[in-house]
């Protein structure tokens, strides 16, 4: 039997979000449905509605999320109903050139629920990110499910599932930043921030947090930047960082702005022979021009983030345990707590700068 239920839906580009009725199929083999606890508002929800990602409206929104498995479909082993899960948008599938090589992480074939979700009047849905979860349930592949320990806050632990992992994992995972490091962060909203925090947890000596907006700065610091540079008022950042690092650059910056101006702050504000992250998503006219002299006379790498090039079965339950062992402090993330028919003017706080994250709690 399928299901009715609220949920989130974008109907057309820039139209204001509404609530309304969807239908929930039971779960196909290799299929979940999740009762969904907490949702954060992410950008990318606004993106999907501002017809930035696609065309495939209507949209049903949400996907950093948290909760319990209410049923599997056939042949589903990795969990069971009752397991408290973090949703991930990146399902590997074992099978690809980058899985079978050993690095699913890079996983070049993820996948979502066959089934789709519908309007009462049978209208498909495109679930943002494939998961669709500022609704009371929503159908996933099994493989969308990372089962975490229950202790954790679901508006807390719901946010590990798209940016804050993706700060995190900037940090920890493609930037590789380790004890004594000095990391730059360039952009703090919430990827910026989680950064900060991914370069604490990784031993990092130095974090310099860099952005236009004190708010963020001041959150930064709370997260445990050690300096920062507010880059309002023509501050020249590559300087500022320069003069905080003995002249020489950080060894990790990170860029999480996605724009070829802090692409460039980022790429000179490197110490040589270090590393520049890119975990901001710059937009389609977007290009970047660099001295060619100067990309190899800099040595080091040059890397992109994929979702922190994050592995959600190694990483989500690592991370939880972190959290609820008070170590890493993914509740500073979570501004406030909204109903599910609050969403739209949560766009609006997020894009005024006034929030780190607004989170649908069920
Ligand atoms: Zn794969
Ligand atoms: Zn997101």
């Amino acid at each position: 039997m399928s299901q009715q239920v609220r949920g989130v839906i974008a109907r057309g580009k820039g139209e204001a979000v509404e609530v309304a009725t969807i239908v929930v199929p039971d779960p196909g083999p290799g299929e979940a449905v999740v009762k969904v606890q907490a949702c954060g508002v992410c950008h990318t929800d606004l993106h999907y509605r501002e017809g930035g990602i696609n065309d495939e409206f209507p949209f049903l929104l949400g996907h950093e999320a948290a909760g319990v498995v209410e049923s599997v479909g056939a042949g589903v082993t990795e969990v069971a109903p009752g397991d408290f899960v973090i949703l991930n948008w990146r399902a590997v599938c074992g099978q690809c050139r980058a899985c079978r090589r050993g690095r699913p992480q890079y996983c070049f074939a993820t996948h979502n629920a066959k089934q789709k979700m519908t309007l009462l009047d049978g209208t498909e849905l495109s679930p943002a990110l494939g998961i669709g979860a500022f609704a009371e349930k929503t159908l996933v592949a099994a493989g969308q499910c990372t089962k975490v320990d229950p202790a954790a806050s679901p508006a807390a632990a719901g946010l590990l599932g798209c940016g804050v992992m993706a700060g995190l994992g900037a940090a920890i995972n493609t930037g590789g930043v380790s004890r004594g490091d000095s990391v730059a962060v360039i952009g703090c909203g919430g990827v910026g921030n989680a950064a900060v925090l991914g370069a604490r947890l990784a031993g990092a000596a130095k974090i310099i947090a860099v952005d236009l907006d004190r708010r963020k700065l001041d959150r930064a610091s709370g997260l445990g930047a050690t300096h920062v540079v507010d880059a309002s008022g023509g501050v020249d950042v590559v300087e500022a960082v320069r003069a905080l690092t003995d002249g020489h650059g950080a060894d990790v910056v990170i860029e999480a702005v996605g724009r070829p101006e802090t692409y460039k702050q980022a790429f000179y504000a490197r110490d040589l022979a270090g590393t520049v992250v890119l975990v901001g998503v710059p937009t389609p006219e977007m290009t970047l021009e660099l001295p060619l002299l100067d990309v190899f006379g800099r040595g080091g790498a040059l890397k992109s983030s994929w979702y922190g090039d994050c592995l959600p079965s190694r990483d989500f339950p690592m991370l939880i345990d972190l959290y609820l062992q008070g170590r890493l402090d993914l509740d500073a993330f979570v501004t406030e707590t909204i109903a599910l028919d609050e969403v739209e003017q949560a766009f609006a706080r997020m894009q005024g700068g006034d929030v780190l994250r607004s989170v649908v709690v069920f």
